[in-house]
């Protein structure tokens, strides 16, 4: 059995400076759900540490509850989800 996942019970944490990463973008690619977290300060440098969360899009919780949400602004413009059912 598969189990749904929501995007918002997972945490990112940088490697580099050991800071939370924020939810920055989002975009579907195939069957996948990608969402890009971005470290927001001074230490790093975002094309360096960014990291991309890829959820197989039939689990994906949260973009199956918020079909037009577009992430957090910066980057919204890479996509939308398709709404399901
Ligand atoms: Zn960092």
């Amino acid at each position: 059995m598969h189990h749904p996942i929501d995007i918002r019970n997972i945490s990112i944490k940088c490697g580099q400076c050991g800071n939370y990463q924020t939810l920055v973008g989002f975009a579907p690619r195939d069957d996948w759900h990608v969402y890009t977290y971005e470290c927001e300060n001074d230490v790093c440098a975002p094309d360096v540490t960014r990291t991309l969360v890829e959820v197989p899009a039939h689990l994906d919780e949260f973009a199956r509850r918020d079909p037009d949400w577009r992430g957090g602004g910066r980057h919204g413009e890479w996509g939308e989800a398709a709404p399901e059912d």
